[in-house]
């Protein structure tokens, strides 16, 4: 077992208990969310056929002169899904619609607003564009790698699969990731309270964290400060899942079980990250799947995840951290107050980023206290401050902004 180890060696250690995951074939109308696991190349060229841009009129170029109106005899109509029949010859125009197949003979279109018909007759007041026409092949040729393994599908990913003909795509399986919160304080939402006693929370908000990562969260409640209770619950949720998160119970307490049990039945290949808030997470196997033993106070439970959690799901997914689905991303901002870092720990100090003019700025506005969720609903970014650096006001430091 290592201890206190850097950001960096943790993420190490994390990659190497990566999961490997089947894949299954979904339909489009499922694919929101979902880490492609196969590669798509394009079945079409895009646009399949030279089509227009514009409503309008087909015309060869050299008959529109720029300067004076022209006349055109009109020879046809063609419109979006037809086929073309068309053949313009010099002197000639046929009247398109934006999609339209380009009629032989043709190489530009002016524009509707830029013509009026008189008679058998198009009068051409404004130019023939070659502009507007899309060249068959010209965003994606047939064969080409167009959305690579490990995109997290969205609107304009799924969008381009069925452009370019798919109606099924190959994912990754969601990884089913077991939930459970520790404390002899924790009582559900909404439950009678007593005077000594919080609401349980992290648990829902690690399992939205969960699922923006593509997986699948089950909660498995509370467990008490109980050896027995937690063998019990983690040996329930082990059987159904890929992986376990749990809350609380990983400092040097006696009342620290999670902790406790890795360390007597368990397999710890870490404890404790150079990190504030965040410091004493556990990671290791429990009946030889992934355990991340997560910190009890809030702040640092979704920090933590952000952290170590995230990129072991990039290392599941075989993409790169930067490529993973969006919880947001790294940024320079500008401080407009100054911010103290730790000693010998990267410093994650809640701030509220604004883009501004001059570019992103960067403030706080609450207590900072690892208990305090509210601060990271008033701010939506963290600072990373590297070990032993403070922050003045006007410093440009790294920080990570939430989506
Ligand atoms: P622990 O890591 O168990 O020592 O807990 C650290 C702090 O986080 C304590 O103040 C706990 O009451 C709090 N805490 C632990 N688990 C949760 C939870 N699931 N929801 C909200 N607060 C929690
Ligand atoms: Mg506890």
């Amino acid at each position: 077992m290592e201890v206190g180890v850097s950001i960096e060696r943790a993420k190490e250690l994390i990659s190497a208990c990566k999961l490997n995951l089947s894949l299954e074939t979904i339909h489009l109308d499922k694919a929101n969310g979902r880490i492609l696991a196969k590669g798509l190349v394009s079945k079409v060229n895009d646009p399949r056929f030279d089509n227009s841009a514009m409503d309008g009129w087909a015309v060869r170029k050299e008959d529109c002169s720029s300067n004076n109106v022209t006349i055109l005899r009109i020879v046809g109509a063609i419109q979006a899904g037809s086929k073309n029949v068309h053949r313009i010859k010099s002197g000639e125009a046929c009247k398109i619609t934006t999609g339209a197949p380009i009629p032989d003979g043709a190489d530009a279109i002016v524009i509707v607003e830029n013509s009026r018909i008189e008679g058998e007759n198009v009068i051409i007041t404004g130019q023939a564009k070659k502009s507007f026409i899309r060249i068959k092949g010209e965003n994606l040729s047939r064969g080409k790698l167009a959305i690579p393994e490990g995109t997290c599908m969205g609107s304009s990913t799924i969008s381009l699969a069925a452009t370019m003909g798919y109606d099924e795509i190959s994912v990754f399986r969601k990884p089913i990731i077991g939930i459970i919160s520790t404390g002899d304080e924790l009582v559900m939402p909404n439950s009678k309270i007593k005077d000594w006693q919080i609401f349980e929370s992290n648990s829902f908000g690690i399992a939205a964290l969960v699922e923006k990562m593509g997986g699948k969260p089950v909660r498995y409640g509370i467990v008490t400060d109980s050896v027995d209770q937690l063998r019990e619950t983690l040996d329930d949720a082990v059987e159904n899942c890929d992986a376990l998160i749990t809350t609380g119970g990983v400092s040097m307490g006696d009342w620290d079980i999670v902790r406790k049990i890795m360390e007597t039945e368990g397999e710890i290949n870490f404890w404790k990250i150079n990190m504030r808030p965040g410091g004493p997470p556990i990671f290791g196997k429990w009946k030889n799947k992934p355990l991340f033993g997560l910190p009890g106070n809030p702040v640092s439970s979704h920090l933590v995840f952000l952290m170590l959690v995230c990129p072991w799901f990039s290392a599941t997914y075989r993409i790169k951290e930067t490529a993973r689905p969006n919880l947001g991303r790294k940024v320079r901002v500008k401080m407009k107050n100054s911010v103290r870092g730790a000693e010998n720990k990267l410093c994650l100090r809640r701030i509220r980023i604004v883009s501004e003019k001059d570019g992103l700025q960067a403030s706080t506005h609450t207590h900072q206290g690892s208990g305090n969720i509210h601060s990271m609903v008033a701010h939506n970014g963290v600072t990373l401050l590297p070990p032993n650096t403070d922050a003045e006001i006007g410093d440009i430091i790294d920080a990570f902004w939430f989506n």
